[in-house]
């Protein structure tokens, strides 16, 4: 293909695209599939020879949509959304077709001013205090794991960048019970072990299960006592199974206290405080020392796009830069390059679609959204409340709440006729032991009679259980 053809194909796959989503709602959310059906259907050898492109592109149309769970239909609500604002789309193709490396400065200068731009719209947006700088990830999983990393390496005196970690002491970090496995995951790799991230319990009655500060401190104490290096706190804005809300004001007073650094995952609730009524929910962020935030969840920023803010970015540079003398700027060593805040030395020219995004969306337009899915939200949630054999578990925090019906067994059987019909898409999780379904509001283009057709379903199909 040249460059001539891609312009051809390109309007083919934007007139195929314009198609595809208003055809949506048509669709079931989930396909109806099983494991190795797909792979069936385009099973062949390696292609030795060119195949035309009108054979490649029917293959596609005809095979592929019907595969795939719709992230964009407008009943999507299982996980968190992954929302594409199709101005964000736009810019991705743009991005695309320019096919840059924003590594360094000098790789991509646009790139790289434009991400410093953005990235101080969003920390302005948010109303994080202007001495936040930041940068953009592929995802909060590597956001976390870079703030990890720089959490082990200041408890280390960065000597375990260069000495490993065989001779070194037992670190330490801390979460709430109700963390992200990313955080697990972080501990994992990051050599520091599963078995010393420190799950907290939750603090008690407490509407936003935040973990128990006066536990932190009392886990921190007890490693003090037992000859073990606390290396960092992990605090949740919005945990992914049940919307869980640490109480960053005492949790980060307690690591203070400590000297620890802290780290707050808001990956889906932080698109939400771009709306200042939300923000009790993260109240005391300012004092953190890292952020992570993913616009391509709830904001509507297309996948991938994950925003770490950094109180000082130093000590992430120190873990993380390296400048080998292939990769030193010519000429202008004051720049900032990413590659040095993040894991890979390679990066998309992610901050496009934010710029896109922002001045076609204006954060008015984003923050009616988000307005719009949490109302929606708590209207589903009397609706399914008020249905016969349905309990509310867990109330909603911004727009995710829980519910089920009155043994684990019957819950699942609903969880599974409620996705064969294909109408809307929910997923679980266990909350206390118990298996829960969880609803979460936030798909770009759900209308409030799509958020309304859920009671609908679970209507319907508990009556045929
Ligand atoms: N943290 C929270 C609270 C999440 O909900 C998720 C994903 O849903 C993640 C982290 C991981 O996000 P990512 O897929 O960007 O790694």
């Amino acid at each position: 293909m040249n460059h001539d053809e891609l312009a051809r194909w390109s309007k083919r796959a934007a007139d195929w695209a314009r198609d595809y989503h208003a055809g949506l709602r048509e669709r079931p959310v989930r396909p109806d599939i099983l494991p190795g059906d797909f792979r069936k259907l385009i099973e062949a050898p390696v292609p030795e020879s060119p195949e035309p492109m009108e054979r490649i592109f029917d293959d596609f149309t005809r095979l592929v949509p019907d595969a795939m769970t719709h992230w964009q239909h407008p009943r999507f609500f299982a996980y968190f959304p992954a929302n594409a604002a199709p101005v964000s789309m736009l810019a991705e193709q743009l991005a695309n077709a320019m096919a840059a490396q924003a590594m360094l400065w000098q790789t991509a200068p646009a790139a790289n001013e434009m991400e410093a731009l953005v990235l101080d719209w969003l920390r302005d947006g948010l109303g994080l205090p202007g001495t936040f700088t930041a940068t953009i990830h592929d995802s909060a999983t590597t956001a976390t794991f870079s703030a990890v990393l720089t959490m082990r390496e200041k408890a280390l005196d960065y000597k375990g960048l260069t000495e490993g970690l065989s001779s070194t002491p037992r670190l330490r970090l801390y979460a709430s019970a109700q963390t992200h496995s990313s955080v697990d995951k972080a501990a994992r790799l990051s050599g520091i072990g599963q078995d010393n991230l420190v799950k907290i319990p939750g603090r008690a009655n407490d509407p936003l299960y935040s973990m128990d500060p006066t536990a932190l401190d009392d886990a921190i104490r007890a490693d003090l006592a037992a000859g073990h290096t606390p290396a960092g706190v992990i605090l949740a804005t919005g945990g992914t199974s049940i919307g869980a809300c640490d109480d960053l004001t005492a949790c980060i007073a307690v690591a203070k206290t400590h000297g620890l650094p802290t780290h707050v995952d808001a990956a889906w609730a932080g698109s939400a405080m771009i709306a200042p009524e939300f923000r009790t929910l993260w109240q005391g962020v300012e004092q953190a020392d890292s952020i992570v935030f993913n616009p391509h969840k709830w904001l509507g920023a297309q996948f991938d796009a994950s925003v770490q803010f950094l109180r000082d970015p130093r000590p992430q540079i120190a873990t993380m830069g390296l400048r080998p003398d292939y990769l030193k700027t010519q000429g202008a060593d004051e720049v900032v390059n990413y590659n040095e805040w993040t894991l890979p030395l390679g990066r998309r020219f992610r901050a496009l679609k934010l710029w896109f995004l922002l001045r076609a969306e204006g954060l008015s337009g984003l923050r009616q959204r988000i307005r719009n899915h949490v109302a929606w939200a708590g209207e589903a949630r009397d609706a399914i409340a008020a249905l016969p054999g349905f309990e509310i578990v867990t109330e909603p925090i911004l727009s995710l709440f829980t519910f089920a019906l009155d043994s684990d067994a019957r819950t699942a059987a609903l969880l599974e006729a409620v996705n064969r019909d294909g109408r809307i898409y929910l997923t679980q999780t266990t909350h206390e032991g118990r298996f829960v379904i969880r609803v979460q509001v936030g798909q770009f283009d759900c209308t409030r009679d799509d958020v309304m057709t859920i009671p609908e379903v679970l209507a319907a199909c508990a009556a045929r259980l």
